[in-house]
């Protein structure tokens, strides 16, 4: 009940052909991703470093459909989902699967029982989140079990956190997204795993970079045997930035990596104005790499939230109010030792 979608070629095309497709698997298939029976058993645990399927988004549906990626989930000690704008009770611009407590008017309930949903349906109790606090910093947050809860049945005693760490089996470390990209990375040796929120401002800073390098020092960590996926968020024909911006990057960017993440506008007025568009999954792949990730380890689906504004929350595709997204990455036992 899980379909595997390949994205080749990473282009606008296959981009329709995707959405098309979410919307019709959303409708007829059911949640089969469940933390309660999937790697509860020890002796089903694999350790293979291998990765088999990259490119690939998993599309989970029911009542509150969600995206998953097949790169994490091979992991049988691993949970992890995406939500989408489907399924909740938000209104408005906010329709209807909105996460984000700051941009609901009204008091928590609504974004409560859309979290509440959102849990069900992947699986996993809502009491074990922790939640980021993002203000596009690039920093982390290393996670212990006395955080289980923060943020939904507690208040954060931290802010400015734009990732999260942690090998502390059944947290669910959760951040926040409508365009920005998710970053997603697990190390299937030890066990630990680590989200992130890359804006543009965490990518030009490296908060890729500055998760791995986290889960480096404080768990020992090789980054040669991490896996990682980089989530919806937009797509570069869909970020035209000003020079400023594209500047920025530049300055702080390999000029053969600059020359993959940013290009001039084509229309020659907005070239003469100095617009730009920047590739922001394909710059957090990069940083990534430069963080000691293996290229074939590192799932790109290649998912535009601004293309897809029907379905993903996207800060550039809403013409006023959105809601954010969350992407969700648990771990659901210690390896076998
Ligand atoms: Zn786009």
């Amino acid at each position: 009940m899980i379909l595997f979608m390949g994205l080749p070629d990473g282009s606008l095309h296959t981009t329709q052909m995707i959405r098309q497709q979410v919307l019709i698997c959303m409708k007829e298939m059911r949640a089969v991703h469940s933390y309660k029976t999937i790697g509860t058993d020890l002796t089903t645990l694999r350790r293979k470093p291998a990765v088999r399927a990259i490119d690939h988004l998993c599309v989970h549906s029911g009542e509150v459909p969600f995206l998953s990626f097949p790169l994490l989930d091979e992991q049988d000690w691993l949970m992890n989902c995406f939500s989408t704008r489907l399924g909740g009770v938000s209104e408005e611009g906010l329709a209807a699967l909105n996460l984000s407590y700051t941009r609901e008017k009204g008091g928590r309930e609504k974004v409560d029982e859309n979290f509440r949903r959102m849990a069900e349906s992947a699986g996993f109790p809502a009491e074990d989140m922790v939640l980021s606090w993002q203000t596009h910093t690039t920093n982390i947050r290393v996670v212990r079990e006395e955080d289980r809860g923060k943020g939904f049945t507690s208040q954060r005693d931290y802010c400015d956190i734009d990732g999260l760490v942690t090998d502390v089996p059944g947290l669910v470390l959760v951040t926040f997204y409508g365009d920005c990209v998710p970053l997603l990375a697990a190390d299937p040796v030890r066990h630990v795993i680590g989200a992130a929120h890359s804006g543009w401002k965490g990518t030009l800073n490296n908060i890729g970079g500055e998760l791995i390098r986290t889960m480096k020092e404080t768990y020992g960590c090789d980054p040669a045997d991490m896996i990682a996926a980089i989530g919806p968020s937009i797509c570069s024909d869909c970020f035209e930035v000003d020079r400023d911006v594209a500047d920025a990057f530049r300055a702080k960017t390999d000029p053969d990596v600059f020359e993959k993440i940013c290009r001039t506008a084509s229309d020659p007025e907005k070239r003469k104005a100095g617009k730009h568009h920047i590739d922001l999954q394909e710059a957090c792949r990069q940083n990534f790499l430069h963080a000691g990730l293996a290229f074939d380890r590192i799932s790109v689906p290649d998912v535009c939230s601004c293309c897809n504004s029907d379905l993903l929350f996207s800060h550039r595709g809403s013409p006023e109010e959105h809601g954010l997204m969350a992407a969700f990455l648990g771990i659901l036992q210690r390896k076998k030792r």
